[in-house]
């Protein structure tokens, strides 16, 4: 591991001032990600900037429009709470099929909107072609072992592409909130803003080395969930095809909520995980499914209609048809009212 300096943050503000400092900074919230690239030699901040002692950003609290978690709420403590497993059981059922127990309890909200990609190649600094890690080195994954990466949106120039990445965003909370239509807040020098979770991922285009949106200098505070989206705690599953039952990252995932109007879909949540470089979200599903009876002949032409263009690779082509079923089953796990809390036993 690189030598780095330490500080702790002891406001919002002076985390956000010591980022603007240090261009090489990093944030230290639950660590369970960014403490693991750094062992690695992935990743090699010049400093550790501590913000686990902002204590203004570990609530959860019902405001105008919805709720507000705050960045430091811990995953468990967000998945187990009340109103969230209320209002937004699909988050709930998203976060406990994520990591393990121990690992939830100590990961963060704003940290795992900033999960990285869990592409082998990028994780082996002895291996030289990483677009991600290393700009302008090539993919090894492309023509290599390719069985967790990208079958949509993904850039393809070859190995040698100076572009080309195919890895996948590896989190589940970030799939149900993209689904939810959830907002980022974020600090920065310049003040406040936000970001639609949906704007707040990046495909890859010809920046394979950036994740998100968020500026060097920026610190996510928080994320909104509209109060909107409890049109949908009715009928709603998170759905995890995965190698494992437990502790693994989803091959396909699949958020997917209802609301309902007699017998016809009024409007549709929806969003896959494992299968693009963000959360990736399909208006043409969505609006596939409006209006129309909540049968399997509706539900796959929303599959058709999300995995349009797919491209797999000689290892993950079988993501396409598994994507187009895993979407299928959702919804009709979702229109049964299923819910989805047996996700717990199958998380951790
Ligand atoms: Fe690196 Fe992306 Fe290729 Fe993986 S898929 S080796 S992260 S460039």
């Amino acid at each position: 591991m690189n030598p780095f300096a330490y500080e702790r943050a002891t406001a919002p503000e002076g985390a956000v001032h010591s980022l603007a400092a240090d261009k090489n900074a990093k944030l230290l919230g639950g660590g369970t990600n960014l403490v693991d690239l750094m062992k690695q030699d992935v990743e090699r901040p010049s400093t550790l900037i501590d913000i686990t002692r902002l204590s203004a950003l570990a609530h959860i609290e019902a405001v105008e429009g919805g709720h507000r978690v705050g960045a430091l709420v811990r995953n468990s403590d967000l998945a187990n709470d009340g109103d969230v497993r209320k209002t937004y059981p699909l988050l709930s059922q998203a976060l406990l099929a994520g990591a393990s127990a121990q690992l939830r309890n100590l990961a963060t909200t704003g940290g795992n909107l900033m999960q990285r990609t869990r592409c082998y190649y990028f994780y082996d600094s002895a291996l030289p072609a990483c677009n991600k890690r290393a700009p302008g080195s090539g993919c090894g994954a492309v023509e290599g072992f390719n069985r967790v990466h990208a079958v949509l949106g993904q850039t393809d120039e070859g190995p040698a592409g100076a572009h080309t990445c195919i890895a996948t965003n590896p989190s589940d909370m970030n799939v149900a909130l993209a689904a939810l239509h959830a907002v980022v807040e974020i600090s920065g020098p310049k003040g406040k803003r936000t970001m639609p979770v949906r704007e707040f991922h990046r495909l890859v285009g010809k920046t394979p080395q950036l994740d998100t949106n968020l500026q060097h200098d920026e610190l996510i505070t928080g994320v909104h969930l509209p109060a909107s989206a409890a049109k949908f705690a009715a009928n709603s599953y998170y759905l995890k095809a995965r190698d494992r039952q437990s502790y693994a990252f989803a091959l396909v995932s699949v958020a997917a909520g209802l609301e309902m109007d007699g017998g016809s879909i009024k409007s549709v949540a929806l969003a896959l995980g494992g299968v693009a470089h963000k959360p990736w979200t399909s208006e043409a599903a969505e609006k596939a499914m409006i209006g129309k009876p909540a049968t399997e002949e509706t539900f796959k032409a929303a599959a058709a209609a999300a995995m349009q263009g797919a491209k797999g690779y000689e290892h993950n082509a079988f993501k396409i048809e598994l994507a187009k079923s895993c979407i299928v089953r959702a919804f009709t796990l979702a229109a049964q009212g299923t819910g989805n809390h047996g996700a717990e036993g199958a998380a951790a």
